[in-house]
């Protein structure tokens, strides 16, 4: 049995470490547009700020591919599925055939169209390379320039922090009226704006990006109000966009992402299957980690033997990886018909704390804590779980009750 994988990010390699684990004899090929061994993308901010080479971020040294008997191929492009006749098509013309095929090619980020962004020194990352990229303009710089990181959601929080370590000064511009909008509500990201802003990093809510001025190299950055604000680089942070140009190019279904059904087999297909930043699963498409790892491990199982694993949705987590603050956010944090859920509230701004937990039935359905050590990992299992906190309700209204006394 042949297993075609387009893809090294997380999703291919979980598939490739499923099928394996369940099929000793299977050729397994994984394909991949850049040239390096899988690596976490997470880890890219430790490429800028502590400069760890490539080496020293890959997840696996070869030994392991070898041992695994995974064949990979680097630098190409698969650009064309002939679902009928199994095979797939790269950039260097070579046809290669499948039993299974996963499309697991995950996502690009998106570049909104702000007049400058095709300047020198505007950046975005998502790859390794432009991970390089970014630490070497930062050196050339040099230590104090004003940055500009256009987007205040995770990522551009953690690039904006990264560069702060890189001795620069960052401005974050966040488009709505305040940081994480779709993690943290009002009152939390206004806790989160004081600990930034104390760590050196400037803050600027419901600004709009305009232009990005300067002769060749962007100098600076036109806001919306009219106001301009020096920046010698700029990390373009504004979201990603799933890579479905190989499902137009090959006449398979696609909306946002490639569409799934509940054993992550490609709609109206044969043999093929998606995972990852790619695939939408009931107009979702995640864009973390944790639901690519759930779904490339169904995908790889039914590759191996169809219908033996279903997947029916991830719970949206996400933990800001910046030293010295722990935020966590999980669930429905913001709901919208709100008579149906009880939302409960503790704060200590002072000393940077806040916690929102949101019930439905007196069930965890998601919550938000931020400042609180150890918090994450019980309010993500609770959440995951649905538990029953009904009998904490009063306890929780106290910032200085921790959910890690919750058994
Ligand atoms: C800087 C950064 C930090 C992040 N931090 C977090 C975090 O803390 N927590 C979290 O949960 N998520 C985080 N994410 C998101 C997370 O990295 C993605 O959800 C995850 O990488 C998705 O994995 P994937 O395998 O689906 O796709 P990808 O990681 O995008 O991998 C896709 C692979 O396919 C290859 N490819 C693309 N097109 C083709 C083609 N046509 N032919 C052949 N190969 C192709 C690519 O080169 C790549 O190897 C972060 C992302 C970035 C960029």
């Amino acid at each position: 049995m042949r297993y075609v994988i387009l893809g090294l990010g997380v999703a291919g390699v979980t598939a490739a470490k499923t099928i394996r684990q369940l099929d000793k004899d299977a050729e397994i090929d994984l394909f991949t547009d850049e040239m390096v061994y899988y690596y976490a993308r997470p880890k890219l901010f430790d490429v800028i700020h502590k400069r760890l080479s490539s080496r020293e971020i890959y997840f696996y040294g070869p030994d392991w591919y070898i041992k695994n008997r995974f064949k990979l191929h680097f630098g190409v492009k698969a650009v064309k599925i002939d679902a009928k006749e199994h095979s797939v098509t790269f950039d260097d013309g070579i046809t290669v055939k499948y039993d299974k095929l996963l499309i697991a090619n995950g996502a690009h980020a998106f570049v909104p169209p702000i007049k400058g962004a095709d300047k020198q020194g505007v950046f975005t990352l998502r790859t390794l390379k432009d991970a390089f990229d970014i630490r070497d303009y930062s050196a050339y710089i040099g230590n104090g320039s004003p940055v500009a990181v256009v987007g205040g959601g995770v990522l551009g929080l953690e690039a904006a922090h990264s560069f702060r370590l890189n001795k620069l000064n960052p401005t974050v511009i966040e488009f709505a009226p305040y940081l994480l909008p779709r993690q943290l509500d009002k009152e939390g990201a206004g806790i989160l704006r004081k600990i930034f802003e104390n760590a050196g990093i400037q803050i600027k809510t419901s600004s709009k990006t305009e232009a990005f001025e300067g002769s060749s190299a962007v100098d600076k950055v036109l806001l919306g109000s009219g106001e301009t604000l020096p920046a010698k680089m700029v990390l373009l942070s504004t979201g990603v966009r799933s890579n479905i140009d190989l499902l137009k190019n090959s006449d398979l279904p696609f909306n946002r992402g490639a569409l799934v059904d509940d054993y992550l087999k490609l709609q109206d297909s044969e043999d093929i299957f998606a995972a990852g930043d790619i695939a939408e699963y009931k107009g979702r498409v995640y864009g973390i980690i944790p639901p690519a790892i759930e779904q490339a491990t169904v995908a790889g199982k039914n590759m191996v033997k169809e219908g033996s694993a279903e997947y029916h949705g991830s719970v949206m987590s996400n933990t800001l990886k910046v030293a010295g603050i722990d935020l966590t956010s999980v669930g429905i944090i913001n709901p919208e018909n709100k008579e149906e859920y009880e939302e409960i509230r503790s704060e200590a701004p002072a000393e940077g704390k806040y916690r929102k937990i949101v019930l439905k039935d007196g069930k965890a359905v998601g919550g938000i804590s931020l400042g609180m050590k150890g918090e994450g990992v019980p309010l993500t299992k609770f959440v995951k779980a649905g538990k029953d906190l009904s009998n904490f309700k009063e306890k929780l209204k106290d910032i200085n009750f921790s959910l890690k006394e919750i058994k």
